[in-house]
């Protein structure tokens, strides 16, 4: 058990390391784990760790084997047996267990090597428990090592001072771009389009706006975008001068933000969607094609779709961007994923009008139903706000990652 006696010793030195997020006067202050569970592919896993409340946490790489070790201050553990690990990846078993009181540790043993590319705390909202996110990816023999090398040293450093602190804000993991890529925000309606309206006359064009501020902020504070709305007030735009502010200004993804109406009440949760003539199942023909009619409700002409181009370049070019939007898509919901509740098969397409750049990746997020009464309260919390906002703000930031990886492949 000298190497049990060795592991706690390292990550327990380096809870110094990560920023105080809750504030504890005892060990009976700290939140139960209620449940962990892990997924894992062959390019990413995922541990959630569901709490009663907030609570501080430190990771450490270890090998022989190869492991990585993550501990949350906690008073007990409420879970059962922990689940196998959902699917075949990078993370082949994993434990969970009281490592010594007041702090529970969670084991993951690797298949391969692989780091930590994100870790954070959500709080608890609405529905959602508190939790700890812990996104690993692959990593190469020597940078595996290297972070194996850097956390023993780094324990045995923080004996007395603190070493650098893992990150926990979205976007930051990765290196500064040389030039910012260009997100295009689009908050929905706006000015004598008031969009979908909740039973307490709540407009769709309001809960958009407030949203699309929120993340321009934290896409500008990271850093690492430029970012433009297409509206910053409650300003009426069609449809079309929507796709043209993001065309003119060659934006590297265009998001549009939506809370509709759906004909279901019961429906509810978040959503993606990228553009295809044929929508997913019929109701979301029917919301695109609603979506599409609220130029005419405006008094403006029904939105023309471009005339089927012949040029073949055109065509492959949009081919390629549809893709691109697809991995967006993607990409958002995995980091949506942790945080809010999210529709069933929740990347879906549909025939959107404003999502018809041919060049532009463009995807539109139903952030939820205002024909749902547990979403209309979860729109207007602040503190759900923040938690979807990060969750996009994380997943711009990881197709950004995936794209830049992709063009470093084929240089
Ligand atoms: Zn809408």
């Amino acid at each position: 058990m000298r190497f049990a006696k060795v592991l706690l010793i390292i990550v327990a030195s380096l809870f110094a390391a990560v920023p105080a997020h809750a504030q504890f006067e005892s060990v009976e202050d700290y939140p139960d784990v209620i449940d962990a569970r892990v997924s894992a592919t062959p390019e990413r896993a995922r541990l959630i760790i569901d709490l009663s409340g907030p609570t501080e946490f430190a990771i450490a790489t270890l090998d022989k084997p190869d492991r990585i070790a993550i501990d949350v201050k906690a008073f007990d553990l409420k879970i059962l047996a922990p689940a196998d690990v959902a699917g075949k990846g990078i993370v082949s078993s994993y434990t969970v267990e009281m490592a010594e009181k007041g702090r529970a540790r969670t084991t993951l043993t690797l298949d391969k090597p692989a780091q930590v590319q994100q870790a954070y705390i959500l709080d608890a909202v609405a529905d959602q428990p508190a939790r700890l996110v812990v996104d690993i990816i692959p990593a190469t023999a020597e940078e595996f090592s290297r972070k194996v090398a850097a956390d023993l040293a780094a324990s045995i450093a923080n004996q007395g001072s603190a070493p650098a602190t893992p990150s926990t804000d979205p976007g930051t993991h990765a290196p500064a771009a040389e030039t910012r890529p260009l997100v295009v925000i689009d908050p929905g309606h706006g000015g004598i389009d008031n969009g979908a309206s909740a039973p307490n006359g709540v407009h769709e064009k309001d809960i958009t706006l407030a949203f699309a501020l929120q993340l321009q902020k934290v896409l500008i504070d990271s850093g690492r975008f430029d970012v433009a709305l297409t509206r910053e007030d409650d300003t009426y735009l069609t449809l079309n001068e929507r796709v043209d502010l993001a065309r003119q200004n060659k934006a590297d993804l265009f998001i549009s933000l939506h809370a509709d109406s759906f004909q279901q009440a019961d429906i509810r949760g978040a959503s993606v969607y990228t553009r295809d003539e044929n929508a997913t199942d019929v109701l979301d023909k029917v919301l695109a094609d609603g979506e599409n009619r609220y130029d005419i409700v405006a008094g403006f002409a029904v939105p023309q779709a471009t005339p089927a181009v012949m040029d073949i370049l055109v065509d492959l070019m949009r081919r390629e961007t549809r893709k691109s939007s697809y991995l967006a898509a993607e990409a958002l919901i995995h980091q949506l994923e942790p945080s809010v509740t999210l529709r069933r098969f929740p990347v879906r397409q549909a025939d959107f009008f404003v999502l018809q750049a041919p060049d532009v990746p463009s995807i539109l997020v139903e952030l939820g139903f205002l024909s749902n009464a547990a979403d209309i309260a979860n729109l207007q919390k602040s503190d759900w706000r923040d938690r979807v906002v990060d969750g996009l703000a994380r997943g711009i930031a990881d197709y950004f990652e995936q794209t830049q990886k992709t063009l470093a492949a084929t240089q």
